[in-house]
């Protein structure tokens, strides 16, 4: 069985874009399970508290810290606030933020691709920039960095800067876990397909505007051989083994969990 006592977690984004189970809300709730603290970052307060409220409710530890994980100042506050909470050490980095546009390159201007880079893929860069030194010293750490099928491929809609950042979070992870690969760091990317998380009661009802969100999501699950869309505890599920050391010899590889599209 997986174990994660005695570890930490940060989960940057641990929040949702509404009620329910969102991929970094569910992942946070599952490391808790198996015995993490875990920090629970976000900008929005109200839905981090949420997560953080959902774990304690199970007897779990957590704590939450609200910031923006783009913004430099705001990160070095952050990642300051989840070494004091929990005795020093973080063990597991989570990176779960990812924001999009729809739109191809005719609609898609330079402020929106750079703001969408930098949720993205700059925040990446800055919460490794936190967590490396540490994880070295120790010789030991896990880093997560959660992208999308839509960085392997057009899903059939413009999704441009979204896409390109995606690919960019996987390639980043995939380049710094050669790297550390020698002094005990795994870094892996976790590649989610169809989700059926909160974020696409907002995204794909303003993308599919036509249809009701219930056609919205059917459609959605005719593209899948498995034949439904996934669960934000799909996603979780492949994190936690990334985390514990059942994935001890596992580095630089992209999980894809996507219920078949990508393979077919
Ligand atoms: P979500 O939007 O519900 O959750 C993301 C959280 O990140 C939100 O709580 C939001 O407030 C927070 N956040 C965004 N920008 C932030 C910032 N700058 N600083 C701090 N917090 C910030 O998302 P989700 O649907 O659960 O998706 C999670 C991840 O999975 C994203 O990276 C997304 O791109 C990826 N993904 C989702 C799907 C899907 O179908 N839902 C598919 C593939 C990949």
């Amino acid at each position: 069985p997986l174990d994660l006592s005695g570890r930490v977690v940060v989960v940057a984004g641990g929040g949702s874009a509404g009620p329910g189970w969102s991929i970094g809300r569910a992942a946070c709730v599952t490391y808790a399970r198996l015995g993490a603290s875990v920090c629970v970052v976000d900008r929005d307060a109200a839905s981090a508290q949420q997560t953080t409220a959902l774990i304690e409710a199970e007897g779990g530890t957590a704590a939450t810290l609200v910031g923006d994980v783009a913004d430099a100042a705001d990160v070095q506050r952050l990642f300051a606030e989840a070494r004091e909470r929990f005795g020093g050490a973080i063990d597991v980095l989570h990176h779960n933020v990812g924001i999009g546009k729809t739109g191809g390159p005719l609609e898609t201007s330079t402020e929106d691709f750079d703001r969408i880079h930098s949720v993205n893929v700059n925040s990446l860069l800055l919460a490794c920039q936190q967590v490396l030194p540490g994880m070295v010293e120790r010789g030991r750490g896990s880093i997560i960095a959660i992208s999308s099928i839509a960085g392997m491929r057009y899903l059939g809609y413009p999704h441009l800067a979204y896409g390109v950042t995606k690919a960019a979070v996987t390639h980043f992870t995939r380049m710094v876990a050669q790297q550390y690969a020698g002094q005990g760091v795994r870094a892996n990317t976790v590649v989610p397909g169809l989700i059926d998380t909160p974020r696409i009661a907002t995204t794909v009802a303003k993308m599919f505007s036509d249809t009701s969100l219930d056609e919205a999501r059917a459609a959605r699950a005719r593209q899948v051989p498995m034949g439904r869309m996934g669960t934000a505890w799909d996603v979780a599920h492949a994190c936690a083994f990334l985390a514990s050391d059942a994935a001890a010899y596992v580095t630089g590889t992209e999980l894809v969990v996507d219920g078949g599209i990508t393979g077919k």
